[in-house]
């Protein structure tokens, strides 16, 4: 959506409050064109609302070779309070949300369609626009008259969804008055009752008072979703279990591609003129490639030191700049502004710190101990200081405290020139912090950290993280790319957490990273930690790009996805259609399948590479051996009796049935000692079944 108003800008008052000023953008100015009709007109789509169509016109701008259009309520069309829908991105209430929603997921869908456009993937980013996937179905229903389940079928392989968000509270949830008001016409288009329709939100399909979640409806109607990063991708796992009844977590058909940063739109330019000259220019174009990134030690010590160097005076030149127009700006007095000449010290080690100032991300958390920090930042010959800047959410009052918190801390005599909170934080602040400081901190309240970036392009520009294992640093960590604060804890007791963590970065700033930094030869190189930079280049630059993230989007999910869906679209929606219908027999009669009895062939001691037979004597009811798999879950025994680390084999059926009963068999080959258990479970099978998980049938064995 193309807002009015932006985001917010953020200022203080003298108190260090956040204030929020919101200034209209004047679309003409910027380079975006309207897009037309053939007859010269705004092109522009409707969307329904209750009793009233809402009308958006589509803005186009070029993001290098790649169009991004924008959607626009602010036009005469509309009645004046929807003229507003597109006006702010965090304005407003849950009404004004789920019309922001309708318009982005139904309105962006039509949108693409008026301009010509027809997707074989469509990406839903975050669940904010998930309601796109019950649009596509109504759009495949109406042309090639599909019944819902069909046009699902059809349409789920070529749905995409990436969350993002590891707190349930952050997902977008209506409720259900709100989805009844908003949806009621458009469920009944579908064909489908409240019950199905409600269903497609929630966890629990038969919990009525359930709201309507967007991240749900999305797992449900993608035919692949991922997390952003390892870590998060078993967050989410766990986090959306209930989706799937019945399935270990590691089930949970979510899968992890990692986020990645445009090394060319983050990296100095100073910088690059050294990629460009000792890796050679192909970093920009193909940053994937191992060997160019071991290059990296090629660079002369001294050539990359100094570089850095520059980048933090400009940091620091920059950062006094903007403090010296925070204070005018505020009204503070003049020797108060004349001061701001003389915060921080370009040669000192410096400690980044720009985030938005959620809670979770714990931006005070290195004041906690203040006599202690106070020590650091003020060594006589081994000054520390520390540049903050960052947003809270206009409604977040404790974010907005944090951000008071430090600006006082500032005033401190012993941290007023080694401390700086820089207001408005935003893509410039964010260079000119990434590339200029020494250390690039961060620490979230783990797991909450679904990736974060900002890591990744401070390395890229030679600064060495500090940081919580959580997020991408969980997986890039190593002794060699940077610090971990912590092991990867995870505390049930926060102010316990604060204390063991605070501790544990005041520890490794005063023992091992601020040591480091100041340990000099006779040429004034700190070659240690230049060679720490050079190791987290070499190792972070290769993986924590772009290109690899486009690429593994690629190769796991969309071309997987179109291959399928040109399958069960084929002869006129044939196999789409066969699979609903198979789905829905399958549904139908699930609960007649009986597990009546599990025998072992062989129950003496068993040794290691022994085999036994394990047979299951289950009544299928009214399906057929071929419409399920029936597997072996096996594995050792922890001292709970629970089976750890699981696999799984498959067991085949007998030749004989009697009636619907049938007798599988599996064979488990024992390749460790100790005590082993297992069990069997029952799963539905068909050829178009991509993953017997999703479909949320699964029975165990008691
Ligand atoms: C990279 C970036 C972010 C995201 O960084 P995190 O690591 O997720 O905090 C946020 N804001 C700006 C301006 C950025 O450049």
């Amino acid at each position: 959506m193309l807002y009015q108003q932006g985001y917010f800008r953020q200022y203080l008052n003298a108190d260090g409050w956040q204030q929020e000023r919101n200034p209209e953008n004047d679309f003409y100015t910027l380079p975006i064109t309207l897009e037309h009709t053939p007859e010269g007109k705004p092109l522009t789509i409707t969307v329904d609302l209750p009793g009233r169509s809402l009308y958006a016109q589509i803005w186009r701008v070029k993001v290098g070779r790649i169009p991004l259009y924008l959607l626009d309520t602010n036009i005469p069309l509309n009645a004046p309070e929807d003229q507003d829908i597109t006006d702010q991105l965090y304005g407003g209430d849950r009404e004004l949300r789920i019309k922001q929603e309708i318009l982005l997921g139904i309105g962006g869908y039509r949108a693409l369609k008026a301009l010509g456009i027809s997707p074989s993937v469509y990406h839903m980013n975050e669940g904010h626009s998930a309601f796109l996937a019950l649009e596509r179905c109504r759009d495949l229903m109406g042309a090639y008259k599909l019944s819902f389940a069909e046009a699902r079928e059809a349409s789920t392989p070529g749905l995409v969804f990436t969350t993002h968000t590891p707190v349930p509270a952050g997902n977008d949830f209506f409720a259900p008055e709100l989805m009844e008001r908003y949806f009621s016409n458009y469920y009944r288009d579908l064909g489908l009752n409240p019950k199905e329709f409600h269903g497609l939100g929630r966890q629990d399909p038969n919990n009525d008072q359930e709201v309507y979640c967007m991240t749900v409806l999305a797992l449900r109607m993608a035919g692949n979703s991922n997390g952003v990063a390892k870590l998060h991708g078993t967050v989410s796992r766990k986090m959306w279990q209930n989706v799937w009844p019945g399935l270990p977590s590691n089930e949970i058909p979510i899968i992890s591609i990692t986020n990645g940063v445009h090394a060319p739109s983050w990296i100095s330019r100073d910088m690059a003129g050294l990629y460009d000259r000792y890796l050679g220019p192909k970093w920009r174009e193909d940053p994937g490639e191992y060997a160019l990134w071991s290059r990296v030690h090629h660079i002369p010590d001294e050539e990359l030191w100094r570089t850095h160097e520059r980048r933090r005076e400009r940091l620091v030149a920059f950062a006094r700049a903007r403090l010296r127009s925070q204070l005018e700006s505020r009204g503070g007095p003049p020797s108060e502004v004349d001061q701001a000449a003389e915060v921080l010290n370009s040669q000192a080690l410096t400690i980044g710190f720009a985030r938005r100032f959620a809670t979770y991300k714990r931006s005070t958390l290195i004041l906690r101990d203040a006599e202690r920090l106070l020590k650091i930042l003020g060594a006589k010959d081994r000054p520390v200081q520390i540049i903050f800047a960052g947003k809270a959410h206009p409604h977040d009052d404790p974010g907005k405290e944090l951000i008071r918190q430090i600006v006082h801390f500032e005033r401190n005599p012993g941290a007023r020139r080694r401390m700086v909170f820089l207001e408005d934080y935003d893509m410039v602040v964010a260079r000119y912090m990434l590339q200029g400081v020494d250390i690039w901190l961060n620490t979230p309240r783990r797991p909450l950290e679904a990736s974060g970036t900002s890591g990744m392009k401070a390395t890229l520009n030679g600064a060495i993280n500090l940081s919580i294992l959580d997020g991408w640093w969980d997986e890039a960590y190593t002794v060699q790319t940077g610090w971990a604060i912590g092991r990867g804890e995870e505390y049930t007791d926060s102010t316990k957490q604060d204390e063991i963590e605070s501790n544990a970065l005041y520890d490794l700033l005063e023992k091992e990273i601020v040591p480091l930094y100041y340990t000099r030869g006779a040429d004034d190189l700190p070659r240690q930690w230049i060679a720490k930079m050079k190791s987290a280049m070499r190792a972070i630059g290769p993986e924590f790009n772009t290109n690899r993230m486009v690429r593994e989007y690629t190769e796991r999910m969309y071309l997987p996805a179109l291959d399928r869906e040109s399958e069960l679209k084929s002869n006129a929606f044939a196999r789409a259609k066969q699979l609903a219908v198979w789905k829905q027999r399958v549904r139908e009669h699930w609960p007649e399948i009986k597990i009546l009895e599990i025998t072992v062939d062989n129950h003496k001691t068993l040794k290691v590479g022994e085999s036994v037979t394990i047979r299951a004597k289950i009544d299928l009811g009214r399906l057929k051996a071929e419409d399920v798999s029936v597997e072996l879950f096996y594995g050792s025994l922890n001292a709970g009796g629970e089976i750890e680390n699981p696999k799984v084999a498959l067991m085949k059926p007998g030749e004989k049935a009697k009636g619907s009963v049938f007798e599988f068999a599996g064979v488990n080959k024992l390749v460790m000692s100790g005590r082993m258990g297992h069990t069997v479970r029952i799963l539905p099978k068909h050829e178009d079944l991509d993953n017997p998980h999703k479909l949320g049938l699964v029975l165990w064995a008691k």
